[in-house]
């Protein structure tokens, strides 16, 4: 005998849950497949896929928080990164990175992914290599040991940029650094005016290639760092 219609309506209803239960599971098992790994420094872990990348992450994660320390900065803090297979994207624009500041959590794109955004816009010009790569990491942990260290009630973009900017140049190996700075005739910014949103904005590559050449023409660059770190920049005229 055939079902009345209205359970027939009711099975495909029951039907169409299921198939899309499953497929949130299928969306959220990969998710969950991404490795923990926990840093050498106290406090940091990172989900990657890849055990390579997750190691490659630590080590950036070190040598991010060791130059940090050197520059006077308290480098003690916790921050969960994750290393994502696919691509990041901030107010409409691809970005190499995100830090969430409530939550502490930082995600850059995988090696491979980062490979991909290379293909479409390669950053500062350069071949993606690991070491590229590792400065995205550098980039969105200094926001995140910079937002611990602000003794201000709220940080201007610009300063947190300078910082995470230098810092991600800064931590790059030597030959690295000066062929990506061949690729630049941008001067340092000369006053702490210019270290301001309309030029991160028109330019962030050029914002960062003049803070870093800012921050190699200081006589004591930690002394700058805790400038920012404790007053206000002075306003662009
Ligand atoms: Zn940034």
């Amino acid at each position: 005998m055939p079902r009345p219609p209205d359970t027939n309506i009711g099975v495909q209803v029951k039907r169409i849950r299921l198939m899309l239960v499953l497929l949130l599971a299928l969306a959220n098992a990969s998710a969950y497949s991404a490795k923990l790994i926990t840093c050498a420094a106290p406090g940091v872990n990172v989900y990657s896929y890849e055990a390579e990348d997750g190691d490659l992450a630590c080590q950036a994660v070190g040598s991010t928080l060791a130059f940090m320390k050197s520059m006077g900065f308290h480098v003690d803090t916790r921050f969960t990164i994750e290393l994502v297979d696919h691509p990041l994207r901030l107010h409409g624009s691809e970005v190499t990175g995100t830090y969430d500041s409530r939550h502490l959590y930082i995600e850059v794109p995988n090696f491979s992914q980062a490979q991909r955004v290379a293909g479409r816009h390669a950053p500062f010009g350069m071949f993606m290599s690991h070491e590229i790569w590792q400065s995205f990491i550098a980039h969105e942990v200094a926001h995140a040991v910079a937002q611990a260290n602000f003794r201000l009630a709220k940080p201007g973009l610009a300063a947190h940029e300078y910082i995470a900017y230098v810092v991600q140049l800064a931590t790059l190996p030597k030959e690295t650094s000066e062929e990506l700075l061949e690729r630049f005739d941008n001067s340092p910014f000369r006053h702490e005016r210019q270290i301001n949103r309309v030029f991160l904005e028109l330019d962030p590559e050029v914002f960062a290639v003049k803070a870093y050449r800012h921050y190699l023409a200081q006589p004591d660059p930690s002394e700058f760092f805790q400038r920012l770190l404790n007053r206000n920049l002075s306003s662009p005229r």
